[in-house]
């Protein structure tokens, strides 16, 4: 028996389709041999212009007698072929298989992918080199997360999302799910599952909108979380299958510490620190803009409208502020710098916020009146002048702490790393065989 690795990518169009769905199918296809791993959803960095919708790719690890390897690749093959919207512009599928343990040229490509940005041809050597086994359908841009998907073994931080998916008839009809129960639920499962709602606008997460096959997805730190949380909820229409995936979700994967501002490229996930230079103002649309400097350069942050109520901490920093900035870099374009566009912030240390008062006079007590510019001050109660006194500096309270700032959930990026995950963070794969992670139907159905 050798290790299978399947990697699919880009199977959706901008309107429909779900690379995850086709996986959920294959999974009931290759179930009688044994899997290595949970499906892994793996989320490519979000800030590639020519991104697919979630900017997902997945893969499938089974274990396989070699004389099956090649009718086994058929039938994927063909099922993905039969499953995505090949006909549609900019759909791009990509399937790659790889036989036996991954190489690490994979692993560092696979992490290239969440975190830069890369080139087809990058990919194509790579599956050249390893002997893979490959098909790209249309421009083939697929083939790059498909190897991602491969190459992305979760080994580190990574959660799970249970992903139940509708019956055919009802795609396109409103999801009938229980919203309140889902509230119940996040009250419930606090800790243990994330992103399910969002309290600043009270609006349920779990639910995507929109044709796809997707009826709600949750997202949590185990297998046996996620299950509990779906069995909270009040699902009133069928469900066709369900599955639990390992995933890169909610583990800030994407961004990686940047030395120096200078250094800063476009497209990256970046974690930079600087000190405020230019205060934060509001531009049309309510976008709050700011810049932060280090000795090697200056950049524009912006926190858009969407980051709601997180504006109201950014609009408090003032120059001199440390701070931490986490997001994604902007290119420049022809009305704007480049730009990093803020997921969360840490406030490090905070400048002192100094007003001057006039000095008080020395025999009556009042305040003293200026001159004018280096005139001195008078009193004009009393008629006291003094030519020496000088304004006396005065701190005024900040009203904001030093710490980690992130948007209320409706606002995060899939990849990134909520409150209730810090000090949350796996260190090992654990993958529990004998504890279903997928099935027909709802457990609530049986
Ligand atoms: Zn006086």
């Amino acid at each position: 028996m050798l290790p299978l690795h399947i990697g699919i990518d880009d199977t959706d169009s901008i309107t429909a389709g779900c690379t995850t769905y086709i996986t959920a199918r294959l999974l009931e296809k290759l179930n009688s041999w044994p899997y290595l791993d949970y499906p892994n959803l793996v989320r490519l960095n979000p800030n590639v212009p020519w991104k697919t919708r979630g900017n997902a790719a997945l893969a499938i690890r089974i274990c396989i007698d070699e004389d099956q390897i090649r009718w086994v690749m058929e039938d994927v093959i063909a099922t993905v072929e039969d499953l995505s919207q090949i006909h549609c512009p900019r759909t791009d599928p990509g399937i790659v298989f790889l036989m036996g343990a991954i190489p690490q040229e994979i692993k560092v490509f696979a992490r290239q992918t969440i975190q830069n940005i890369v080139r087809k041809k990058e990919a194509l050597d790579l599956i050249r080199h390893f002997n893979c086994e490959a098909i790209g359908f249309n421009s083939g841009r697929g083939l790059i997360g498909a190897l991602a998907a491969i190459g992305n073994t979760l080994e580190n931080d990574h959660t799970f999302e249970l992903i139940a998916y509708r019956n055919k008839d009802n795609i396109g009809k409103p999801r009938m799910v229980d919203t309140d129960s889902i509230f119940t639920m996040d009250t419930k499962m606090a800790g243990l599952t994330f992103n399910n709602v969002d309290y600043e606008k009270r609006r349920v997460l779990v639910l995507p909108r929109g044709p796809d096959p997707v009826l709600l997805g949750i997202r949590g730190e185990s297998v046996t979380a996620v299950k509990a949380a779906y069995h909270l909820i009040n699902v009133r229409e069928e469900v066709e299958r369900w599955v639990i995936f390992r995933t890169n979700q909610g583990t800030d994967a994407h961004l990686q510490n940047v030395e120096k501002i200078a250094r800063i490229k476009p497209y990256q996930p970046i974690i930079v620190q600087g000190s405020i230079v230019v205060n934060p103002h509001y531009i049309p649309g309510k976008h709050l803009i700011f810049s932060i400097e280090d000795e090697s350069g200056q950049i524009d942050c912006a926190a858009y409208e969407p980051t709601g109520k997180f504006r109201k901490i950014v609009e408090k920093l003032i120059q001199d502020d440390q701070i931490e900035v986490y997001g994604g870099v902007r290119p420049k374009s022809k009305r704007n710098p480049i730009t990093i566009n803020v997921e969360k912030i840490k406030i490090l240390t905070l400048a002192s916020k100094i007003s001057y008062r006039n000095p008080v006079c020395s025999i009556c007590g009042k305040h003293l009146k200026s001159m004018g510019w280096r005139k001195g001050f008078r009193c004009e109660r009393c008629g006291f002048k003094s030519l020496d006194a000088e304004k006396i500096p005065h701190e005024l309270s900040r009203n904001l702490q030093e710490g980690l700032y992130i948007p209320s959930s409706r606002a995060n990026r899939h990849l990134t790393k909520p409150f209730s995950r810090y000090g949350k963070e796996k260190i090992a794969i654990a993958f529990n065989p004998t504890e279903e992670f997928w099935g027909l139907n709802s457990p609530q159905f049986q």
